[in-house]
């Protein structure tokens, strides 16, 4: 095979292959791995593959090459991404803790093959954190604990997990607690627990993949790209998490297929000099320079030429 056609077919691998593996591959992996009650060190694991695989394939195939190159961030972005990974399988860990005290513990669907309990698991989950998400552009003090989300530069996978922890369990709380109550067993969490990591990295991912149609309804990085828009109002839209089922529903789904997205397009309009630094970073909700500054979009943003429905 000449060299060009390897790349080709690279190319063509990676660009539609990349989402099957993650979400059918590392997610099977982990319905099958929690099916069978594995130790739940394999959670790591996977989440660990996965991030090698977004970082590899956003190198064999990125939307933007410049967004491969650190802004002086890649360093905060680990601290992020590990203290909120941290805090997401701790939380796992404490689930069989709970079990015992939940009241509605017994009207978890035990019945069902693993993997639908893990998707409606993913289902309910998704309707929480997305609504939480919304709320968190629209309600003053979350979106001062969320502006740390919409302060980065480039966008790629580790974006998913730069958060506020403070926002992060807030979001993910909203998700998570009504599974709780049901009675969530502490396997089915932890599949969960991958499902969400992935899910972040696809989301944020400088790979240019192609899912066609259904970019429509899951909730990836071609639509996610118009969230992180930097005019106030206009990456307003496009909360999902896993679907974005309730966007359509809200109102708030967005897409444009001849959009393409530069550095200049991302961030926050409104606060151009956001901090950079971690600790910087988790201080700067509390203060008065941390809150929402609504309205101060820029007239001149090219953004009035894409579609909301
Ligand atoms: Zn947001």
């Amino acid at each position: 095979m000449p060299w060009w056609a390897t790349v080709v077919a690279m190319t063509m691998l990676v660009r539609w292959g990349y989402v099957p593996f993650m979400l059918i591959g590392i997610n099977g992996a982990a319905a099958y791995l929690g099916a069978v009650h594995a130790s739940e060190l394999w959670a790591v694991a996977l989440i660990i593959t996965a991030v090698a695989c977004s970082f590899a394939a956003e190198r064999l195939l990125p939307y933007r090459r410049e967004w491969n190159s650190g802004l002086e961030d890649a360093g905060r972005d680990t601290i992020h991404a590990v203290v909120n990974e941290t805090f997401i399988l701790a939380s796992v860990a404490v689930i069989p803790l709970l079990a015992a005290v939940m009241p509605f513990h017994s009207w978890w669907p035990v019945g069902w093959p693993f993997v639908v309990q893990l998707l409606f698991a993913v289902l309910i989950a998704d309707f929480g954190i997305t609504t939480v998400h919304l709320a968190s552009h629209r309600i003053g003090w979350l979106w001062r604990l969320h502006a740390v989300h919409h302060s980065i530069r480039r966008f790629y996978g580790l974006n998913g997990l730069m958060k506020h922890p403070v926002h992060q369990t807030i979001e993910m709380a909203a998700g998570v607690v009504p599974l709780i109550l049901l009675g969530l067993p502490v396997h089915v969490a932890s599949a969960l627990s991958v499902c969400v990591a992935v899910q972040l990295l696809l989301q944020h991912a400088n790979v240019d993949y192609r899912v066609g149609p259904l970019r429509s309804v899951l909730a990836l990085n071609e639509g996610h790209r118009f969230h992180h828009l930097k005019w106030a109002g206009v990456g307003d839209v496009n909360f999902g998490l896993f679907t974005l089922i309730w966007d359509h529903l809200y109102r708030t789904y967005a897409y444009d297929a001849g959009r393409r997205f530069s550095t200049d397009d991302l961030g926050m309009a409104a606060k151009p000099h956001y901090p950079a630094a971690y600790l910087q970073q988790l201080a700067e909700p509390f203060r008065a320079s941390g809150a929402c500054q609504f309205g101060k979009a820029d007239s001149a943003a090219p953004i009035s030429d894409y579609e909301r429905r």
